[in-house]
């Protein structure tokens, strides 16, 4: 995704916690995703117990294959209990919780541009059905990216119990379209949804950026009992993302607290749940492509979107 749209929404910094954008003023980089941790921990107590939710192999994390094969991604509404969940769907933490993983994009986009140039409603107005994402310089796609942190992500939230399902996975000619890309979190009641991008902006900007939804009222779209939890979901992935990656927040967009919001997006103002997107890096950036080619750093980006997820859920 990038920057070129017509709207562009400034974070709403006045209601961010005092604290949190007192001491983002005078701590840079990847400090400040320490802070955004810290404070967020201090407001339920459970900061410490974050660290060790996602990526560890700790007791809690069942020792069942938990295989990114399962093929269970497009059953509808896979409830916890309902087929044959793996042994790792049925314990751990986030036992009953439902996350949705909506990989930007599609490989096959590419191909299919009048079938995603078509418009459709997002509630303030119409909008291109899909788009094909960006790409790095030596070409390799924002899709394919953003379907392997998916996996990755879909790995590492199975072993926390959760039930797991993805909007895509390279299984379809093109898209879903944004609009049932928000219906599919909506009704799989999701607890959380984390659409994953790359960005394609200027050489030299760099870092990552929360998505949140703002409050939006028009048409089919009402974001207004969504924006309070995404909000949160939000703070929570953006301060894990930074310590798990150690990547500082976008160095032009969010001033600095890797926090967007925007009223643009059919993906966020059609949902109903707690929905959010982060765009992990430039891909248009050499440095930053260098790590989003990383399969290590890949792997990285999935454990902090997951903590921040597993940190949202547990409360
Ligand atoms: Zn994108």
């Amino acid at each position: 995704m990038s920057y070129a749209g017509p709207e562009f929404d400034p974070p709403r910094r006045p209601r961010r916690r005092p604290l949190t954008v007192a001491l983002a003023a005078l701590v840079p980089g990847a400090l400040l995703g320490w802070v955004v941790y810290e404070a967020l921990g201090t407001t339920d107590g459970s900061g410490s117990s974050d660290r060790a939710a996602v990526g560890s192999p700790s007791a809690t994390a069942p020792s069942a294959d938990a295989s990114p094969s399962s093929g269970d991604d497009e059953k509808p509404s896979p409830g916890p209990t309902g087929g044959t969940p793996s042994a790792s769907a049925v314990s751990g933490p986030l036992k009953g919780k439902v996350v949705v993983i909506d990989p930007g994009h599609n490989p096959a986009n590419f191909e299919h541009t009048a079938e995603i140039n078509r418009k459709v409603d997002i509630g303030t107005g119409l909008k291109e059905c899909d788009t094909t994402g960006t790409t790095t310089n030596a070409g390799y796609a924002e899709a394919e990216f953003t379907l392997d942190v998916a996996h990755r992500m879909r790995t590492l939230l199975e072993k926390q119990g959760a039930t797991v399902k993805l909007t895509q996975d390279g299984d379809r000619p093109y898209g879903p379209c944004i609009d049932e890309r928000a219906r599919i979190g909506n009704e799989a009641k999701a607890d959380a949804v984390v659409s994953v991008h790359a960005d394609g902006s200027g050489t030299g900007n760099r870092g990552f950026h929360v998505i949140l939804p703002g409050a939006v009222n028009s048409g089919s779209a009402d974001t207004r009992p969504i924006v309070a939890p995404s909000k949160e979901l939000g703070e929570r992935i953006a301060g894990n993302f930074v310590k798990v990656t150690g990547s500082a927040p976008s160095n032009y967009v969010g001033d600095g607290t890797g926090l967007v919001t925007r009223k643009d997006l059919g993906g966020l103002n059609l949902s109903t749940v707690p929905k959010v997107f982060i765009e992990c890096g430039n891909m248009r950036d050499s440095k930053d492509a260098a790590q989003l080619t990383s399969g290590a750093w890949r792997q990285k980006a999935a454990q902090g979107i997951s903590e921040g997820i597993v940190s949202f859920l547990r409360g």
